[in-house]
């Protein structure tokens, strides 16, 4: 018999759900957007996100055995509560409790988005047990999370805040900054907007102009990728992770930001440390949260 459970991706944007086996393929997967109106509307989206990928679904039902759920911000594991989400309508909603409404067969388990990232690429990857392996976001902002013997390292549960970590940003006359506000998707698209003078430009469009070998948006991506090569090695010299995935839509749509940290790395590690460099690489599966999530059914 296959185990399968359902993987909830739930984010400002949309609500992904599908059905995935023990060894990670994912079934009937839908995506709706978020209804970020008010808490009922957001929570009546998260069901029919269920219902719609339940009745596509065409393998056995009764071999689901629960509802993994991946979101941002805050979670109470414990309990199952949405504490804090930034742009979701909810404030210490009991997901767990309303879902066991609808579902009360269902093993329910809910984690934080970055952890259940780091969790599908550790499953995807096939790391080994052992293997001390961090997943790092570089996304609308920068996080990292670190997962070893299959378990999150949560330290008293803020551990892994890599955005926090101060850094030198050269396009900040080299002051210190928090890693995030000086490399984030929304710091890319801040620093675009200010130096190209024009509000409607996206992060996407900053590396765009930097393929055109624009000389501003050149300079941008290598203050970014310095800031970023700082915190890793941080994050290197700290944990010496034996693995180390890169996710998140600005590093998948730009591995080429991922090279230029490597030679970022190559001047600041010490040669003892260097190895770590081709123990980085970036995430291929854009669905690593959703089969993340699923997966801690089964663990
Ligand atoms: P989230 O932060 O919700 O997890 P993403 O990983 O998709 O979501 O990250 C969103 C950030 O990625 C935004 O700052 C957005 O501007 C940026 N982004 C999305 N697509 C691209 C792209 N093709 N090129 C560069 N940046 C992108």
């Amino acid at each position: 018999m296959m185990n399968y459970s359902i993987g909830l991706d739930i984010g400002g944007t949309k609500v992904a759900a599908g059905i995935v086996d023990e060894e990670g393929n994912i079934f009937s997967e839908i995506k709706l957007p978020s209804k970020t109106n008010d808490k009922e509307s957001m929570f009546e989206q998260v069901l029919e996100a269920l219902k719609q990928t339940l009745e596509d679904f065409k393998g056995k039902k009764e071999e689901i055995i629960g509802i993994g759920i991946g979101l941002p911000g805050k979670v109470d594991r414990e309990n199952g509560i949405a504490v804090f989400q930034n742009n979701l309508p909810w404030a210490n909603f009991p997901l767990k409790e309303r879902l066991l409404e609808h579902y009360p067969e269902m093993k329910i388990h809910i984690d934080n988005d970055v952890a259940v990232a780091a969790y599908g690429e550790h499953f995807l990857n096939k790391v080994n047990k052992e293997t001390l392996f961090t997943y790092i976001t570089l996304s609308t902002g920068v996080a990292s999370a670190s997962v070893l013997n299959n378990e999150l390292i949560k330290g008293n549960g803020f551990s892994g805040e890599l955005g926090l970590i101060p850094v030198v940003s050269e396009l900040e006359n080299n002051k210190l900054r928090p890693l995030e506000k000086c490399t984030s998707g929304l710091a890319i698209e801040a620093y675009g907007r200010k130096y190209f003078e024009d509000q409607s430009l996206t992060t996407k469009d900053i590396f765009d102009k930097y393929y055109e070998e624009d000389e501003k948006a050149k300079e941008i991506i290598a203050s970014v990728s310095k800031s970023l090569a700082y915190g890793f090695v941080s994050i290197i010299s700290l944990l010496d992770p034996e693995k180390i995935v890169v996710g998140g839509s600005v590093a998948v749509h730009h591995p080429v930001l991922i090279e230029l940290i490597k030679k970022e790395l190559e001047e600041l590690l010490i040669e003892a440390q260097k190895d770590a460099i081709d123990r980085i690489s970036v995430s291929e599966n854009s669905d690593a949260p959703l089969i993340g999530a699923a997966s801690r059914l089964f663990f």
